[in-house]
């Protein structure tokens, strides 16, 4: 098919890097540059995708497997920089292209999937596959291409092909109508109150509030919304009882209104459907479809992890209750503690106990040397050195450039970081590639960016860091190494291509190098003394960080288990309301303390499929970087060299390469109990006489 652009893929500065380092020319890119090229680049794809399953000779690894992994390099190129941009530096012209080419490659890529002659191809390997003499990341590689089509409906017959299309559009309209009546509910929701109804109200949310009703056409009047940042912190301070009542039931009621914006058909329809699609493509339940190509695998296994845990934090908040309940009785309240009483009295209690400001810190954690320490830590334990490459054109002027070189002085990849917000950033903070490390083809080296949100700071002032930021920065700077570290032949298992449940380890795990004595001592210093930080601030930030763990475990985990009590089941249930007032029953839920995300406002599960059956990979994650990080404290030294090369090797190289189960156990010689995360979050049992 002759291309229907005059754009010239091998000569366009999006898709032909030819700046300088490799990297993209973006001095010569513009913001409406990308549809164009985008539709080039997707039409050449598809040529290479026709010729890939129209070849007369017999499908091999070459011409088939390794022939698709390096299809639509052009594509890869563009829509690196494309996203890059959209998420960093956007305007008009660049959401325009996102809302054009969004369903274009949700098209494209489906056609993919749905294509009879490549997918007979893969499946003839995969059949073959045993006698192929394949090593064992090539296994990997075919199995899970096979196993994409699969779940995509490759193998099913027309009609069955046309079902699972009809239910994937009907799953992804629901999603969408789960989102926006949540959000009406939330939007429509509102208590307004004057200054004689804020009692206990500290001065940012008595200035949020103030802000929320004026924007509601009632200036001077303060409003409580069901914005989490208003809504936790007005049941936390507020002497008002009835107050605190009136707004948690409203919180906890969203999606369940009763009127047209009411989620409980919404839920039950997308339950169902979940149900038939896993059936369809050969799978018992949803959750089985779902945790097959994770680390836990199977439902059986998230329940073995959840279940201690659940038990431990139970204990725990059983234990706090009683401290809350004589807190309020000293206050002469005759009221058995309710859900709307605890964040009140355990910030009483937490005010008392850890009075602290986190604001101590900040003069300590300078953004630049932080940045050092991230290096510093990276070099310790994985040689790698970092040199910051200066007048490199980037996406923003903000951004800096650094070459990363391995022990032996040779070339790995680039390491860029974007640090500042600004209006055309999205909030929070992220890792992506421009381009991924892999050895097949002609390979390609890394090319790794993190993006943060921090407030610049004054000309000629430094900019200093919360502790979150700071650990904000070393985690994205985990999941970086990730990208960076990555030895693998196939791209689609390089760096950060791992299940759900295992990628953020890197990352969680990176982070307790901060807090780590001597990295402090080395680096926190205070910005006008150059005095490090002093060790009994740390100790008490660190003492804090763990209260109140039984409540926020106990919210979280209920979640997890109505989540995988839904989707565990092989059909759908009648009443989905009924079910999860069963569930909490079973699993004997406090009746002081509400789910964290109750049914009808449970986005992760029902806004769309990205957490469904996963909301336990949060935990899942914390097991594994806390019982990871363990295995360093065993040894007495946070940077024990023979440990670090084994995590290098086994976890931060190996990307998807093999089983995470595989990967984790060869690192640590086990499997990870949850000991060391329930330690973390002091959820281990109380000593006797242990206070809370
Ligand atoms: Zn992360």
């Amino acid at each position: 098919m002759p291309s229907e652009t005059a754009i010239d893929l091998n000569n366009n500065p999006l898709t032909l890097w030819n700046g300088p380092l490799g990297l993209p020319d973006f001095s010569r890119i513009g913001s409406g540059d990308f549809g164009p090229v985008f539709d080039a680049a997707l039409a050449g794809h598809a040529e290479e995708i026709d010729a890939i399953a129209g070849s007369a000779d017999a499908p091999t690894i070459e011409n088939t497997l390794a022939a698709l992994e390096l299809a639509g390099d052009p594509l890869d190129r563009v829509s690196a920089i494309f996203w890059c941009m959209a998420g960093t530096n956007t305007n008009d012209a660049i959401q325009a292209t996102e809302r054009e080419i969004s369903p274009k490659m949700a098209r494209h890529f489906s056609a993919i999937s749905m294509n009879a002659k490549l997918f007979a191809r893969i499946d003839d390997l995969y059949q073959r596959r045993a006698s192929l003499g394949l090593d064992p990341e090539t296994l990997r590689v075919l199995e899970k291409t096979w196993k994409r089509f699969v779940k995509a409906g490759a193998k099913l017959d027309e009609a069955g092909k046309k079902r699972l299309a009809a239910i994937n559009e009907e799953l992804a309209s629901l999603g969408a109508k789960f989102g926006q009546n949540l959000l009406a509910d939330e939007r429509d929701w509102v208590l307004f109150l004057d200054e004689t109804d804020l009692a206990g109200l500290p001065e940012f949310l008595r200035n949020a509030m103030a802000e929320a009703a004026e924007m509601r056409g009632q200036k001077g009047r303060y409003a409580v919304t069901l914005s989490r940042s208003i809504y936790e912190p007005f049941t936390t301070y507020s002497e008002r009882r009835d107050l605190r009542e009136k707004a948690f039931r409203a919180f906890i009621g969203r999606g369940e209104t009763g009127g047209p914006t009411d989620n409980g058909q919404v839920v039950k329809d997308t339950l169902r459907l979940r149900a038939e699609k896993a059936k369809l493509v050969g799978y018992d339940s949803f959750a089985d479809l779902k945790l097959d190509d994770t680390m836990a695998k199977t439902p059986p296994a998230v329940l073995e992890l959840l279940g201690p845990v659940w038990r431990k934090a139970r204990e725990k908040a059983a234990i706090d209750q009683a401290g809350l309940e004589r807190l309020a009785a000293a206050e002469g309240s005759n009221n058995p503690l309710a859900a709307w009483d605890w964040r009140h009295y355990q910030e009483k209690l937490r005010a008392e106990k850890f009075a602290f400001d986190e604001a101590e810190l900040k003069p300590y954690l300078q953004l630049e040397r932080i940045i050092e320490a991230c290096f510093d830590v990276a070099g310790r334990l994985f040689g790698l050195s970092f040199v910051e490459k200066k007048g490199i054109a980037a996406w923003h002027p903000d951004v800096r450039v650094f070459e990363v070189r391995n022990a032996d002085g040779s070339y790995r990849g680039l390491f860029m970081a974007d640090h500042f917000a600004r209006p055309s950033k999205r909030s929070g903070a992220w890792m992506s590639a421009l381009q991924s490390g892999y050895q097949l083809g002609k390979g390609s080296t890394p090319v790794i960016y993190n993006i943060m949100n921090f407030a610049k700071a004054a000309e000629g002032k430094p900019c200093l860091l919360s502790l979150d930021e700071a650990k904000t920065l070393f985690h994205e700077f985990g999941h970086a190494l990730h990208g960076m570290l990555t030895d693998v032949t196939w791209p689609s298992v390089a760096g950060t291509s791992v299940p759900r449940d295992f990628v953020e380890l890197p990352s969680q795990l990176y982070e307790h190098w901060l807090t780590v004595p001597e990295v402090l001592e080395k680096h926190a210093l205070h910005y006008e003394t150059g005095d490090p930080m002093p060790k009994q601030l740390l100790d008490k930030m660190l003492a804090a960080s763990t209260f109140g763990a039984g409540f926020a475990t106990v919210e979280f985990t209920a979640s997890a288990m109505v989540d995988m009590a839904y989707h565990s089941r092989s059909d759908a249930p009648e009443n989905p309301l009924a079910f999860e007032a069963q569930t909490l029953e079973r699993i004997g839920m406090p009746d002081a303390i509400a789910m964290r995300h109750r049914t009808p406002h449970f986005q992760h599960i029902f806004s769309g499929d990205g957490y469904s059956a996963g909301y336990y990979s949060y935990l899942w994650s914390e097991v594994l970087d806390a019982d990871a990080f363990a295995a360093f404290e065993e040894t007495g030294d946070p940077f024990n060299p023979e440990l670090a090369e084994k995590l290098r090797r086994h976890i931060y190289a190996a990307g998807g390469s093999a089983d995470p189960e595989e990967l984790y156990t060869a690192f640590r010689g086990k499997m990870p109990t949850p000991d060391a995360m329930l330690k973390k979050r002091g959820l281990l049992p109380m000593m006797a006489g242990e206070e809370l």
